[in-house]
């Protein structure tokens, strides 16, 4: 064994060697239609506008305060009177950094996370990381929440952390809001509920405006899919006593300026997000209705801007829309009722056309 190896054996955590790295493919030359992002840009005058107001960012110095951006962000999107937030490296850094607050190091018992799966990727992969266990419940086949499965399970294990998307990903769909509440309640005083709302933007509906009614409740959300993830934006809230506590773990200075600078600015001009964030819930409707009319394809109900779509066979349609230089996401492998799946970004009309027009070929 070479010098590298004996010494990456002795120090890196085995479950950490055993793990494969999170994987980008490189979508130079494709229609990239694999990670939900809004594929409009600021219009060119706000972008002009946006260059210069980057360009007197201050670069020299730490990032002073995150006040106006806070403020900003609690004014116009929707947290209650008295709460904050917590920014983060997009909400994945928010992810983390509730599993680190809440993974019990050297204790007999793990802490547990705990989310309905199929879900987002990196609530298994933080729970890991952090040293918390991850129990996973399945959905009911129809992706609806299997309530009395997560009920007794947050029974049995007694999760410190349950993860809810809302819409979830990649299945697309809303859970019932009565089974929300029927979790956050049985999880009382031992274990907290963290409802994602990265796809608000175009389901609409939201336990923000809730969070004075149940003190075990975080709710997370992220500019990314607004159309900004290139700048890495997520936010938190929940009780202040709570917040405060999650506050400690957060690594200073982890929000840059320019993001702050450019989050400002978006969030100045809210109404163009969010008429962008309009258009793309218009263009998957569509969307979904054209696909789900062709023979042998199965099209589940999306709240998000994406749909999960089932074929014959995932592998040979991805495939063969690779060929086509169309990148969506196979989810064949994740799990057992995603088989031959693929998931697909809601684009441009342009885009939506020429992956249809892909898809169909494909099919073949
Ligand atoms: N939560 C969910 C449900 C997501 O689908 C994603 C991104 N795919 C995220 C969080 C992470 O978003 P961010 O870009 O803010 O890290």
């Amino acid at each position: 064994m070479s010098l590298l190896d004996q010494l990456i054996n002795n120090t890196v955590r085995p479950d950490v060697r055993a793990i494969g790295t999170y994987h980008v493919p490189d979508a130079s030359g494709y229609v990239k239609l694999d990670a939900m992002e809004n594929p409009y840009l600021l219009p060119q005058q706000l972008r002009d506008e946006l260059g210069a107001r980057l360009a007197g960012a201050v670069l020299n110095r730490y990032p002073p305060s995150y006040a106006s951006l806070k403020a900003a962000i609690c004014g116009k999107l929707g947290v209650p009177a008295g709460y904050d937030v917590i920014l983060g490296n997009g909400s994945d850094e928010l992810i983390s950094m509730l599993a680190m607050a809440c993974a019990k190091q050297g204790e007999a018992r793990r802490a547990v996370l705990l989310a309905p799966v199929p879900a987002f990727v990196m609530y298994a992969r933080s729970a890991q990381l952090a040293g918390m266990d991850f129990v996973g419940v399945p959905l009911n086949d129809d992706f609806t929440l299997d309530l009395n499965a997560m009920l007794a399970a947050i029974e049995q294990h007694r999760p410190a952390l349950v993860f809810l998307a809302y819409p979830n990903n990649p299945t697309g769909n809303l859970f019932a809001a009565a089974d929300i509440e029927r979790i956050i309640a049985a999880l009382g005083s031992t274990g907290i509920a963290v409802v994602d709302e990265a796809y608000e933007p175009f389901a609409q509906h939201s336990f923000m405006g809730r969070l004075p009614e149940f003190p075990n409740l975080v709710v997370m959300r992220t500019v990314s899919k607004l159309g900004l993830a290139g700048i890495r934006l997520g936010y938190m809230s929940a009780a202040p006593a709570l917040l405060e506590q999650f506050e400690k773990v957060r690594p200073p200075y982890n929000v840059n300026i320019l993001t702050q600078a450019a989050a400002e600015f978006a969030l100045d001009h809210l109404d163009v997000l969010n008429a962008q964030a309009a258009l793309l819930n218009h263009a998957r409707d569509a969307l979904s209705a054209k696909l789900a009319a062709l023979p042998g394809v199965t099209v589940f109900p999306s709240k998000a801007n994406f749909l999960l779509i089932r074929v014959a066979h995932a592998d040979d349609v991805c495939a063969k829309l690779l060929a086509h230089r169309v990148l969506v996401k196979n989810m064949s492998k994740m799990h057992a009722v995603l088989a031959n799946c693929l998931r697909v970004s809601v684009s441009t009309p342009e885009e939506n056309t020429l992956f249809y027009d892909a898809f169909q070929a494909s099919l073949v």
